[in-house]
């Protein structure tokens, strides 16, 4: 049985993701979608908001599940037992940095593969970081991501701690004066 993995913070899932996974589950038996769980980047989404959104993503696609990793992602790769990494590649923005990490995973792991496929030309410009950006500033989600995801995005946002910063200081403020 041929097992694949799919690795990403996932912050959310889009469907530019989706895209990816549908295609790649047609080619493997498996899929396995490792949910990184603590990037060197912000994140919006727990890694339990981003396991469940993935989860509820995939749930027509039988032979795809999602699990949340953290440490090296050769390890997470051998431990559900595969040799096969996928990643997404989008014009300009993603190939330097993937060909960087492929780098070193190589290095690190000789014996793991990495498959990089071509976003679709409707995805290309798709990322979870403008994504997020469009969605906090109430821009219009159609066709970028499932209704659940988007349902999602619109229910953290709008209890986004932005300005609980900006409260507790006014709190603050209110002892010091009283
Ligand atoms: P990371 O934080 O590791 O970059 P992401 O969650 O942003 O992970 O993405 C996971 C993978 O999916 C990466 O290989 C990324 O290039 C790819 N990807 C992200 N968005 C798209 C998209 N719109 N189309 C195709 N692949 C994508």
């Amino acid at each position: 049985m041929t097992i694949a993995v799919y690795p990403g913070s996932f912050d959310p899932i889009t469907n530019g993701h989706l895209d990816i996974i549908k295609r790649v589950s047609a080619l493997f038996d498996k899929l396995v979608i490792g949910v990184y769980e603590n990037p060197d980047k912000p994140l919006l989404f727990s890694p339990k908001e981003r396991v469940k959104l993935a989860e509820e993503a995939v749930t027509g696609l039988p032979n795809v599940c999602v699990e949340p990793y953290s440490g090296l992602t050769i390890e997470f790769v051998r431990k559900v037992g595969s040799k096969l990494m996928i990643r997404g590649l989008r014009a300009n923005s993603d190939f330097e940095h993937e060909f960087e990490m492929a780098l070193m995973n190589k290095n690190l792991a000789p014996d793991i593969e990495l498959v990089c496929l071509m976003a679709s030309c409707q995805y290309q410009f798709l990322s979870s970081k403008l994504l997020k950006e469009v969605a906090a500033l109430g821009g219009c989600l159609d066709g970028m991501v499932p209704d659940h995801v988007a349902a999602a995005l619109k229910e953290k946002l709008s209890t986004k701690p932005s300005t609980v910063p900006m409260r507790k200081v006014e709190a603050k403020i209110k002892r010091v004066k009283n």
